[in-house]
């Protein structure tokens, strides 16, 4: 008989939202997958190369990780960074594309 993978969450979307959602699941002990369609945090990939937030970066942070950037609000470039870092921290269980 075929191996299934049997989960207790399913999450849609690897942008911040669902990776917070991953990192609460993970903390609750739940077997969780995130499925993403496009690159990590997708949106922000998508963004103008050189946005600056409207918010500030303690107001973007998730999984109690502290986002420190040179100016109050971050640039798109260390939006990416700053998520990336988070996915590879938690060693979140993520299946990008
Ligand atoms: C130019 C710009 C500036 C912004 N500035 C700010 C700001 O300063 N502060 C702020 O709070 N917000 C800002 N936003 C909004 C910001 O994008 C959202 O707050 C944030 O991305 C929301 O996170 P989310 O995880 O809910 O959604 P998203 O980041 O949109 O994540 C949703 C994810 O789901 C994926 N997805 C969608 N459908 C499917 C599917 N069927 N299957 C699999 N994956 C799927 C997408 O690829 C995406 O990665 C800005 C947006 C833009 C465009």
């Amino acid at each position: 008989m075929e191996m299934m993978n049997m989960y207790d969450v399913i999450i849609t979307g690897g942008g911040p939202i669902g990776m917070a959602c991953a990192i609460a699941a993970q903390q609750k002990g739940l077997n969780y997958l995130v499925l993403e369609k496009g690159a990590l945090v997708n949106s922000l990939y998508n963004y103008p190369l050189y946005m600056t937030f409207f918010s500030t970066a303690d107001r973007l942070e998730i999984g109690n990780v502290p986002f420190s950037c040179i100016a109050p609000k971050p640039g798109r470039q260390e939006a990416l960074e700053y998520y990336r870092n988070i996915h590879s921290h938690f060693k979140l269980n993520i299946h990008l594309y």
